[in-house]
């Protein structure tokens, strides 16, 4: 099994002024001592990009955006392009996440041309994939994972396979407070990887980092973190406070 180090990644959503971002940022550096096999990733709001990398400083905490357009310069108001997240040392960007997807009308074509843009710039994107609820009763979860995953890899090299960051988050798990069993969630990343496989080859797929997304908290991320091709948690609501996000940070120290 490829060696794959995890990630867990706050996604702040619309919450955190600049100044309390960069609060947080500071007190998790300082708190979270040596966390070591884990890499450990917040995402601010665009205005709070800025002042969240100077807090992170050279600590552990790494930076991402929670969208990027595709295009660098031009008439796109209210868009911000590839190379100016680039320019402010940002690492890695969210893409297609749920609510782009239903609230904002993004399809596979659009997530595929902002991850493509996105490593253009050297960023590296977490895409983000996962059925509705009547999707998964319907019996048509793979289905849909299969167009996603396919849709928004579109044209991407074996190594830019291996080197993005997907994110498997069943959007009736998101904010619900219900998480996907460990097994439903390992079984739907599992099917994942073997669409990366058939994208790239299997070797890059399994160095692919895989996460899981969906009411993780201190008290279930431990379970999901023991599922073989699980590789971290895209966490929302839990992420908003230092305590909880550090204890999401530690899991391997409540196993
Ligand atoms: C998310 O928004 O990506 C998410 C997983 O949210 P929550 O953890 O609150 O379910």
């Amino acid at each position: 099994m490829a060696d794959r180090l995890p990630i867990m990644a706050g996604n702040w959503k619309m919450h955190k002024t600049a100044r309390e971002g960069a609060a947080f940022v500071e007190q998790l550096t300082d708190e979270l001592a040596d966390p070591e096999g884990v890499e450990v990733v917040v995402a601010p709001a665009f205005t709070g990009l800025q002042a969240a990398v100077e807090a992170a400083g050279e600590g552990v905490v790494r930076v991402a955006a929670q969208d990027i357009f595709w295009e660098e310069s031009g008439a796109y108001t209210g868009e911000v392009s590839p190379s100016m997240l680039a320019d402010l040392c940002v690492k890695y960007v969210i893409i297609g996440h749920s609510e782009r997807r239903q609230i904002f009308g993004e399809t596979d074509e659009e997530v595929a041309r902002k991850v493509r843009a996105a490593i253009g710039a050297g960023l590296v994107p977490i895409m983000c994939v996962g059925e509705i609820e009547a999707e998964r009763e319907e019996g048509r979860t793979e289905q849909v994972l299969e167009r996603q995953v396919l849709g928004g890899t579109q044209g991407m090299a074996p190594e830019e396979v291996a080197e993005m960051v997907v994110a498997y988050e069943p959007v009736w798990a998101i904010g619900t407070g219900r998480t996907a069993t460990p097994q439903i969630a390992q079984e739907a990343v599992a099917f994942i990887r073997s669409r990366l496989a058939e994208v790239a080859d299997p070797a890059s797929a399994a160095r692919t980092r895989i996460l899981y997304g969906g009411s993780v908290k201190p008290d279930n991320v431990a379970d999901i973190m023991t599922q073989p091709d699980i590789d971290g948690a895209l966490v929302g609501g839990a992420s908003l406070a230092v305590d909880s996000f550090k204890s999401l940070v530690r899991y391997e120290r409540r196993t």
